[in-house]
């Protein structure tokens, strides 16, 4: 055990904030709990390089925040939260730095359940749980596994929503599909596409993850940049957060936004933009929340079952009519359907 520096940061709306350090161990760390379900939250834990901690703690309040959203909309048992570890020039994930971690997420006393994000892999996940049971997604027998096949799951249901509200089918036969990013839930997101008769047009900074996708699903490769610029049905945005902008929204040649990245829209007003150019923007936290929905039946079944995740899993496109129909009523962007539908639930919630 480590002696833990904890200083509570109070942020107007966020439940608790905390910057927690042990300069002895190089750690420092960003912990916002955005809401609290019952005394507790859930969320991701980052563990990358940034340029100082008020990056990485505007990073832990947007995500944290986000995070309320995304499990309002499904319906989740836990409120929002997020961490976000920083790493100095030079520093890497290891087990210690994990250990330091897990102890500040015992410190909290289940208040913060953490899960896989940036940074991180399965098998830091497995060594987390050796340290705290305050976690979830981890591949073992008492665990949910790895969540990004759920997180596919619901990009893809995402896309057959936005081709029915769109095109008044869900077929996506002969679509052209233009992926950015081809990581852990990127490339089970093609292969699904693939295997429905999608044509798929991606991008990585991997090579291997090309050659994969080249092979696999004949896929075309363009540079990262140029992905902005292709003409398709849907643009999918499998990699990073911010991309859709005022640079990129006008560059588009897409019809739908789909992707599992979370925080797509660089500013809220963003998606004003795309609903302006007529491009249907399936909100991001609905569409990646396939791997939410699965890590939280983990905690909340008393014996975790895929199947059951499946079914909840699925529920994801009757989520998506129902925003896409508010949204067309009330001549709104889907982003803003998707929040209003949120925030009614938070009101009532609170209220009751
Ligand atoms: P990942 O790190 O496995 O994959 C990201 C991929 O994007 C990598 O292959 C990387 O090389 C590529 N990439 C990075 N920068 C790029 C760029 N500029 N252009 C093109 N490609 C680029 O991550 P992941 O788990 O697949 O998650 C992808 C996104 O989905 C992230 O935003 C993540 O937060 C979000 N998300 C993931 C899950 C999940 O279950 N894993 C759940 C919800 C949301």
């Amino acid at each position: 055990m480590v002696k833990l520096h904890w200083e509570k940061i109070f942020v107007a709306g966020y439940e608790e904030v905390f910057h927690v350090t042990c300069p002895e161990e190089g750690f420092s760390a960003a912990l916002a709990i955005h809401t609290m379900f019952d005394g507790r939250s859930l969320g991701g834990t980052r563990v990358i390089h940034y340029e100082d901690f008020d990056q990485a703690l505007r990073d832990a309040l947007r995500l944290s925040r986000a995070m309320t959203y995304k499990s309002v909309m499904a319906g989740g048992a836990f409120g929002g939260a997020k961490s976000v570890v920083m790493l100095g020039p030079g520093q890497r994930v290891t087990e210690r730095l994990l250990e330091v971690f897990a102890q500040a997420v015992n410190e909290l006393e289940g208040r913060y359940i953490c899960a896989e994000d940036s940074g991180l892999t399965l098998d830091h996940m497995a060594l987390l749980r050796k340290y705290t049971p305050h976690v979830v997604g981890v591949v073992s027998e008492d665990s949910s596994g790895n969540p990004s096949r759920f997180t596919a799951w619901t990009t893809f249901l995402g896309v057959r929503a936005a081709c029915e509200a769109l095109y008044e089918s869900t077929s996506i036969r002969g679509k052209k599909v233009a992926i950015q990013g081809l990581g852990a839930v990127g490339m089970l997101f093609a292969d699904l596409l693939f295997w429905h008769g999608a044509d798929l047009i991606v991008t990585d900074l991997r090579e291997e993850a090309l050659k994969k996708a080249v092979l696999d699903f004949d896929a075309t490769v363009v540079l990262p940049d140029e992905i902005y610029d292709i003409e398709c049905d849907i643009f999918a945005p499998c990699a990073l957060g911010g991309v859709l902008s005022k640079e990129t929204i006008p560059r588009l040649k897409a019809d739908i936004v789909c992707g599992c990245a979370n925080n797509q829209l660089l500013e809220k007003e963003d998606a004003q933009l795309l609903h302006e150019r007529d491009i249907l923007y399936v909100p991001d936290y609905i569409a990646n929340s396939g791997g939410l929905i699965n890590v939280n039946l983990e905690k909340v079944l008393a014996r975790y079952s895929a199947k059951v995740a499946r079914e909840e899993t699925d529920e994801v496109f009757e989520r998506l009519r129902e925003v896409f129909f508010l949204a067309r009523k009330e001549k709104i962007s889907p982003a803003e359907a998707a929040d209003h539908i949120v925030e009614e639930r938070i009101f009532n919630l609170t209220s009751a």
